[in-house]
């Protein structure tokens, strides 16, 4: 189903008045974790004024430690929900537990699949049964046949709205928190027809490299980004090194129209 060979033409996946895939590039953009309202509201308004068409932000943070910030759950989800309406934006948000789908799918226009849930086989039926478009990030150990699988996991379920995300895998090198597989664009759109999105804020890991490398995505063929920001990465309580400054994401978003307007 998620074949190119069946389905030549590029699918074209709407996330609220978003659109992903053909010639169509949306911004995802947001703070990693929705925190209190005031940092979830002003964060979003950065986001809308890089020109983000989708909102983003956690509730359900999948933490490699178990004593790291979880998340605030299903009050975030209410807040998140709130804040999209007030700027203006849908929202997604990551679901990390098949008995949370439905609940997270009242919430949210798009339910992400975080990496660490990519071969959650359970999880992908649930999503695939939902009712909203999905994005699926790409595993940190995943091939993209494996990711291809995954996907394939949640069309059979019955759900062809499907946004492909190459978020960085591990690889021996420790100077960025992942390497960013940016080849994995081209690869993918050769192989499927989904829309395939990067993650240049989880992909590196540093704040640095995260224009750089959402610029070479763009220019690689990629459908969108998701890109984190926050009001004040400082005091983020996830993710703060790789956060965007409202005005680093504001001067992204010029120099993104820019590559895509000599593409
Ligand atoms: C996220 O988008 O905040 C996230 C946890 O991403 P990943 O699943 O790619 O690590
Ligand atoms: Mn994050």
């Amino acid at each position: 189903l998620v074949s190119r060979e069946l389905h030549p033409h590029d699918s074209l996946v709407a996330v609220g008045g978003a659109s992903f895939g053909g010639n169509r590039f949306g911004l995802i953009a947001g703070p990693c974790a929705v925190e209190t309202e005031d940092q979830l509201l002003a964060s979003a308004q950065a986001a809308k004024a890089a020109g983000a068409r989708v909102l983003r932000a956690g509730a359900y943070k999948p933490r490699t430690s178990p004593y790291a910030f979880q998340g605030h759950g299903p009050e975030a989800l209410e807040l998140l929900a709130q804040v999209g309406r007030a700027v203006g934006l849908p929202v997604v948000t990551e679901v990390i537990e098949s008995g949370d789908v439905e609940l997270v799918a009242r919430h949210a226009d798009a339910l992400q699949v975080g990496a660490r849930n990519m071969q959650n086989f359970a999880l992908l039926k649930a999503v695939g049964a939902a009712g909203k478009p999905v994005i699926l990030k790409r595993g940190m150990s995943a091939r993209i046949e494996d990711l291809l699988l995954a996907a394939e996991y949640v069309l059979a379920a019955g759900n062809d709205q499907l946004i492909l995300c190459e978020r960085g895998i591990r690889t021996f090198e420790t100077a960025t928190r992942n390497t960013l597989d940016l080849a994995a664009v081209p690869v993918l759109k050769a192989k499927t027809h989904l829309p395939v999105i990067v993650d240049p804020s989880h992909g590196t890991g540093r704040r640095d490299l995260v224009a750089p490398m959402a610029l070479a995505a763009a220019a690689a063929g990629a459908d969108g980004l998701m890109v984190e920001v926050h009001v004040d990465p400082p005091t983020a309580l996830s993710d703060g090194p790789q956060s965007l400054y409202p005005d680093q994401m504001i001067a992204l978003g010029k120099q993104l129209g820019a590559v895509l307007g000599v593409l």
